[in-house]
């Protein structure tokens, strides 16, 4: 079980990575930016629009037969996902599958701020009432009170939790920074230890959906005071839902009444 977002090898990378990376160039074209990646790398980066499903956020084919009256996919109906509903930034494809690799991997911190406002941006439009992601927090949290967000924002935000053996070696929880990257913007409690994992378990990558099902069963657990509360888990990246659907079972089980999934990035084929 992990209590920690950083080792201390991972804090000396993190000062180097900052000295080396100023002044700034875009990190995909090369362009000097103001920011990790420039105005026009950043419209170019995938998405997934269209209709998708409402719990999972698959996207659903034209006409699919296969969606519930309450939007959700066939995928969701066959299996209920734990979680309640999932927001998601950008379709985990080129090139926003290498930096989420170079961010997981070479611990390219820099991109967690871009990475925490795309997703930030996406809860706001989801919430409605026409705010957009440069709206004062203030104002959210005003307009949230008023009742006047399509959904109420979470009262939690956690981040799914890393095994401790892959914690040692990465040297930092990625879903952790991101997370409280997250929850700093939109003014929500984030609680690092919220999850916990119980067990470890291999690597998703590379199984397939039943089998990523069986890896993470039962491998969290929640002991934080969660009763009643609305909860988002943040991940860098959903590919079948397995692993955020434990972590909301541990949750609820818990006592949480309402579970979101929040990740960077969503595969856009992910029952394959
Ligand atoms: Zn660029
Ligand atoms: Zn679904």
């Amino acid at each position: 079980m992990s209590r920690r977002i950083f080792s201390a090898t991972s804090i000396r990378t993190f000062k180097t990575l900052f000295a080396r990376l100023s002044p700034q160039d875009c990190a995909l074209c090369g362009s000097s930016a103001p920011d990790v990646i420039c105005a026009p790398c950043e419209a170019g980066l995938p998405r997934l629009i269209g209709p998708s499903c409402t719990r999972c956020a698959a996207p659903l084919a034209e006409h699919s037969q296969d969606v519930s009256e309450a939007g959700e996919c066939g995928v969701c109906l066959a299996e209920l996902p734990y979680f309640d509903h999932t927001i998601t930034a950008f379709r985990y494809d080129f090139p926003v599958d290498r930096l989420i690799q170079a961010y997981k991997f070479r611990a390219n911190l820099v991109f967690t701020g871009m990475f925490a406002d795309a997703i930030v941006a996406r809860v706001l439009e989801k919430a409605g009432a026409g705010i957009h992601a440069n709206t004062n927090t203030d104002d959210v949290e005003q307009l949230s009170r008023s009742g006047q967000l399509a959904y109420p924002l979470p009262d939690l935000v956690m981040p799914t939790p890393l095994a401790a053996k892959r914690l040692a070696e990465r040297g930092f929880n990625q879903s952790a920074l991101l997370g409280r990257a997250v929850a700093l913007r939109l003014e929500i409690k984030f609680l690092t230890d919220g999850l916990q994992r119980v067990r470890e378990t291999r690597p998703q990558s590379g199984l397939k959906r039943e089998e990523r099902l069986k890896n993470v069963r039962g491998a969290f657990a929640c002991d934080a005071h969660v009763e009643g509360k609305r909860i988002a888990i943040v991940d860098d990246v959903m590919t079948t839902g397995a692993t955020f659907s434990e972590a909301a079972k541990a949750l609820k089980n818990a006592g949480a009444i309402y579970v979101e999934a929040w990740a960077c990035a969503r595969a856009a084929q992910p029952h394959h």
